[in-house]
């Protein structure tokens, strides 16, 4: 299920309002901006691999039935185990008094806990029907923090379609944890912090070479355990592991840690850059550096080289959806010679995006925001060979006669590090094999 957002149920209304089409720089780049019906997920969708990272996390949705629905659709496969998600349904009947919706929403809460002491933190995430907006859920989250701490920390964020895209939903949900990071020592050796969910195969492969490279210590964020947070402070560098994170950022930098510049680590030169900003901060030595990554690098290489017979050439056309659209195209055209028609993405990040953007072949076409009816033109009249965009436009666009990768998919899969680059690129190559095939 695709969600229309920013507006509510949909905002094809704005439709009315002109549009504006400025073009801007970015650096070396134009960047077509605009402004008009969107198709996204909402911020929701993070609780999908957000519960599975925080393995003691609890995350309630305070929402409508359709949040519950979106949830359950994208989530099913929670059926099998221990439900780390669920949703408070929020309906008509508690709008006569918010009083009687705190309430209620304390007697959910309670019922909760009672039945699952295992929770160490509970995060209820805020949506976008009218009746949730007037909850106040920050005041809630302090409540009820008072009421189950030490033993439960609650938490709020939004995870509503008016205020995110899908993947804002994780960083809504860092940046509201970083407030409770506990504060480094005074004499803390300077220490790394990797901050954004990663597969925990993808967490212990970069381990053992920043183990090799003589980074230490090194924590992740969020961690595999609700209690077990990462300091946070001053002689704290921090790198992102993925682009959709401006919030979880700043607030870090409030507490006073320091961002690595580097570009993400897609790819087998992305995942060498990145690490060798780390490497950097740390004085590794360029040799020994050379010899940790060397074998990983080659063998990422040769993994990629199989995919370029089929991807080389190719013209790649990039729907605004998950932000990782910037390093995904940057991998493509360098590691993997496929051509750049429109990279979009919903928000370009001018700093966190500043190693990614001086990699992209110069005149790379970028847009920021959507205006979809027009973004569909443009890829109508370029008709590239794939287009990489959201679940609600990869349908009708197949039926036109093109071909689509999900974006989605590229959040849910392990993609990041040397041993994962070809899995990445596998996932650009099956959909053009497919349509090859039924071209047959
Ligand atoms: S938060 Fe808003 S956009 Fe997301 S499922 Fe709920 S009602 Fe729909």
């Amino acid at each position: 299920m695709s969600i229309p957002v920013a507006g509510g149920a949909s905002n094809r209304s704005t439709g009315g309002r002109p549009a504006p089409a400025p073009i801007e720089r970015c650096g070396d780049f134009p960047v077509l901006r605009q402004r008009g019906q969107r198709e996204v997920f909402c911020g929701l969708t993070g609780i999908v691999w957000l519960h599975r990272k925080i393995q003691d996390a609890f995350f309630l949705v305070v929402g409508s039935r359709t949040c519950a629905h979106l949830i359950q659709s994208a989530a099913g496969v929670m059926i099998f185990a221990e439900p780390r998600f669920a949703t408070a349904i929020i309906d008509e009947r508690d709008l006569a008094g918010l009083a009687d919706a705190n309430a209620e929403l304390d007697r959910v809460v309670t019922r909760l806990l009672e039945r699952r002491p295992d929770i160490r933190l509970l995060f209820l995430v805020g949506s976008c029907p009218s009746e949730v907006i007037k909850l106040d859920l920050s005041r809630a989250a302090a409540r009820l923090s008072n009421i189950f701490s030490p033993a439960v920390r609650v938490l709020n964020y939004s995870g509503s379609g008016i205020e995110t895209t899908f993947t804002q939903g994780e960083d809504a949900c860092l940046a509201s944890l970083v407030p409770s990071l506990p504060q480094e020592e005074a004499h803390a050796r300077p220490s790394l912090l990797v901050v954004g969910a990663l597969a925990d195969v993808v967490e212990d492969q970069f381990l053992r070479l920043f183990d090799e490279l003589g980074v230490a210590p090194v924590r992740f964020f969020p961690p595999r355990k609700a209690m077990a947070l990462p300091p946070v402070g001053p002689r704290t560098r921090f790198l992102l592991a993925q682009p959709f994170l401006a919030d979880t950022a700043r607030a870090l930098e409030e507490r006073g840690a320091t961002r690595l510049a580097a570009p993400f680590p897609l790819g087998a030169e992305g995942s060498s850059l990145w690490l060798r900003a780390a490497a950097d901060a740390w004085e590794t030595a360029a040799a020994h550096f050379q010899a940790v990554v060397e074998p990983a690098q080659q063998r990422a290489e040769r993994a990629l080289a199989h995919y370029r017979s089929e991807l080389t050439g190719k013209r790649v056309f990039f729907f605004p959806d998950s932000q990782l659209e910037v390093p995904l195209a940057r991998f493509l055209s360098r590691e993997l010679s496929m051509q750049l028609v429109e990279v979009g993405t919903p928000y370009l990040h001018k700093q966190h995006l500043a190693a990614e953007l001086a990699l992209l072949p110069p005149g790379t076409s970028l847009s920021e925001g959507q205006h979809l009816d027009k973004q569909l033109d443009r890829c109508r009249a370029a008709r590239p060979d794939l287009v990489v965009c959201g679940l609600g436009l990869a349908n009708p666009l197949e039926a036109e006669g093109l071909t689509t990768k999900w974006s989605v998919e590229l959040v849910f899969t392990p993609i990041q590090g040397y041993d994962q680059a070809a899995d990445l690129a596998e996932l650009f190559a099956r959909p053009l094999v497919r349509r090859a095939r039924l071209a047959v």
